[in-house]
């Protein structure tokens, strides 16, 4: 293994460490040690990247930005592996270290759009958000609005269900109100009464809030 691999597999085991928040120096050491056969924290802390006081591990600004870097391109490649290729589990932890090292910052974009920005990696993990995320939950935002906000006569297509109840977005989806289903709004009130496909139906209005839709 190069050096500046070394130095990123000893980096995202650092972010990993405070992530489940551990983070004292012996604990950090035996994993780097685990995995690489040397225990390089030290070289961590020439380079600039971690302040080790005590026993307390910190990653310095330039090593949050390097750490975040490499622990995104990891868990992407996580996700490209099981979503896309299907690999399991087992091969998955395998193959997703070396991987990672070589998704360039191009590769990287076109693969987190093509998994649709995905915010946590097959573990439940955080994935990072790169400036690719970020440009497309602005422009998400400057189109989609919430049904609630339409007005009697005015209609839409659905983009997205933002309820984290999850019976409710089966009982929206057993319904027909799925992404790409037009609806029609007849009524604000006193409850929203809208029709999509041939279903009419009454929403509350918290419900209807959480429908987003884009305008047409
Ligand atoms: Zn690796
Ligand atoms: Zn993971
Ligand atoms: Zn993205």
């Amino acid at each position: 293994m190069e050096r500046e691999q070394k130095i990123e597999e000893a980096l995202s085991i650092v972010w990993e460490e405070r992530e489940k928040k551990v983070g004292g120096d012996a604990a950090v050491r035996a994993r780097i040690y685990e995995k690489l056969k040397e225990d390089i924290l030290d070289d961590l802390v020439k380079e600039g990247y971690v302040t080790v006081s005590g026993t307390l591990v910190k990653l310095t600004g330039p090593g949050e930005e390097k750490a975040k870097d490499i622990i995104r391109r990891q868990r992407l490649a996580e996700r490209l592996l099981t979503d896309v290729l299907e690999l399991d589990r087992r091969e998955m932890d395998y193959s997703a270290c070396e991987f990672e090292h070589i998704l360039s910052k191009e590769v990287e974009e076109s693969i987190c759009t093509l998994l649709g920005h995905p915010v946590e990696c097959p573990h439940g993990l955080a994935i990072p958000a790169g400036d690719c995320c970020q440009k497309a939950k602005d422009f998400l935002e400057s189109i989609a609005v919430p049904l609630s906000k339409l007005k009697p006569g005015e209609s839409g297509k659905v983009l997205y269900i933002l309820t984290r109840k999850h019976p409710q977005l089966h009982k929206l989806m057993s319904l027909g109100i799925l992404p790409g289903v037009r609806v029609f709004v007849h009524q604000v009130f006193p409850s929203v009464v809208i029709r999509a496909e041939e279903t009419q139906l009454a929403l509350e209005e918290d419900v209807a809030k959480e429908i987003y839709v884009k305008k047409s």
